[in-house]
């Protein structure tokens, strides 16, 4: 049996409609929200600490020196752009890199560090003498392993003598052999076939065990199983790491049978808020005003990005194709690009190659991105039942406002429906959205 590769679009659900408002998956959205972001979410909140044994010490650092790491290690980190350890990691760092060995539970949001925080624990604890996995990371899907290697190889840059396996789609050992890496990343069912059918590394040997984006692994049909059999294979002894973006009930359940012990560590989530966002919208015939509007607004976006939002790939598709006739630098995400091609359009909206990004909700999350300044619901957000969807609202508009920043976000209102959903959006937060006259858009403050 092959590892189940989970990224699934809308066609392989058999939702796929040009037409079919398009949805996201949990796999996909937080592979999307890793590309898209530049750098680390920075919280106001205060990390939230618990402990099972109240005699297990617990260690905070603020310097990557006071972790005594191996000085390749360090300089790895530091050619990675960092200079401090990240708020999660002031925590979580020096318990995963306690002896002896502590287990840990760690959820924040994603973007906050802990995936920096976990392949440092990983690449410290390596015995390079020994030529057997000692350390075993768990991701849900293909594209998530593959992240989460790359980051290991970037940090263990300076330490060659580090050696590390994806055990992924793809990747093939023959019955017999054995694996010599130091680090295997994986998925669950990979994993398994590896470990348990082909006997090519011992699950007991290791010392090590990181369970990553334990949400998703969840949302995803038979993982949290696969992960449970893995699970008790090994050595009792062996550190456990387990980390998650989001925090409920399932999960913490999850995390109780694969962490005896543990130090849990929590940083909440920073709530988004309209506060620095100076909503409009603006009154349109229908689709081609839009489309006008849409070029008026474009003209006025100077510096900084903007993301458009459609309903429908269909929508997004013409809008794409119109603007790139008329000569603008557009990135268009839909969901009938493949994974690879979502990246790559990422990527280069990230770095600025295209100002403007035209999508549907397959990215209705992680647009928290400082660069893009504005945000256009060229369809207003709506649910099954075509009321207004006030959360799909404020994730696509709202802000962390980490950054004091302001951002605009302008709706286009082509029908009475289209107004009343407005007029929902707008009393539900209790934000004016004001009213912007699209041939003059200088009155965009
Ligand atoms: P998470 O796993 O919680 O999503 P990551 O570890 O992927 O978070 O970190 C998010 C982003 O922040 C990445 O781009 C990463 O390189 C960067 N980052 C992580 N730790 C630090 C740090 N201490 N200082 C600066 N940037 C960091």
């Amino acid at each position: 049996k092959i590892s189940q590769i989970n990224i699934q679009s809308n066609e392989a659900n058999g939702k796929d409609s040009d037409d079919a408002p398009e949805q996201f998956n949990v796999a996909e959205a937080s592979l999307l929200r890793k590309v898209i972001r530049k750098g680390l979410i920075e919280s106001k909140n205060d990390i939230e600490v618990q402990r099972q044994n109240p005699n297990s010490p617990l260690y905070s650092v603020k310097t990557f020196e006071a972790l005594n790491l191996n000085p390749n290690l360090l300089k790895g980190v530091y050619d990675m752009g960092f200079n401090a350890p990240s708020k999660i990691q002031e925590t979580a760092l020096p318990t995963l890199l306690a002896n002896p060995p502590q287990n840990l539970i760690a959820q924040s949001q994603s973007g906050t560090g802990k995936t920096a925080a976990f392949v440092l624990a990983m690449l410290s604890r390596v015995d390079v003498s020994k030529k057997y996995p000692q350390v075993l990371c768990l991701s849900p899907t293909y594209e998530l392993a593959i992240q989460t290697g790359e980051v290991a190889a970037h940090m263990a840059k300076f330490c060659p003598e580090i050696e590390m396996k994806y055990a992924v789609r793809g990747e093939e050992v023959s019955r017999g052999s054995r694996i010599t890496e130091h680090i295997i990343i994986g998925t669950p069912g990979k994993v398994l076939d590896w470990a348990l059918k082909f006997q090519v590394f011992d699950l007991k040997q290791l010392t090590v065990f990181v369970l990553d984006e334990a949400d998703v692994m969840i949302a995803t049909q038979g993982h949290q199983d696969q992960c449970i059999r893995i699970h008790k294979k090994l050595n009792p002894s062996c550190q456990m790491m387990f980390f998650s973006a989001t925090y409920d009930q399932a999960i913490m359940e999850f995390a109780e049978v694969i962490v005896p012990d543990p130090i849990t560590i929590r940083l909440k989530r920073e709530e988004e808020s309209l506060d620095n966002i100076q909503q409009y919208y603006v009154k349109c015939a229908g689709p081609q005003e839009k489309y006008n509007a849409v070029t008026n607004i474009y003209g006025t976006v100077g510096v900084g990005q903007a993301i458009i939002f459609c309903q429908t790939k269909r929508t997004a598709n013409w809008l794409a194709e119109k603007m790139s006739k008329e000569g603008h630098a557009v990135a268009v995400l839909t969901g009938d690009l493949t994974v690879e091609q979502r990246i790559n359009v990422l990527d280069r909206f990230r770095s600025g190659q295209e100002k403007v990004l035209i999508t549907t909700n397959v990215l209705s999350r992680g647009i928290d991105v400082e660069q893009v300044t504005i945000v256009v619901n060229f369809d207003l957000p709506v649910d099954m039942q075509g009321k207004a969807d006030c959360d799909t609202y404020l994730h696509r508009i709202g802000r962390t406002g980490r950054f004091g920043k302001h951002g605009i976000a302008i709706n286009l209102v082509d029908t009475q429906e289209a107004m009343n959903i407005c007029l929902a959006i707008e009393k539900h937060f209790n934000r004016k959205i004001q009213y912007l006259n699209a041939e003059d858009s200088d009155e965009i403050e």
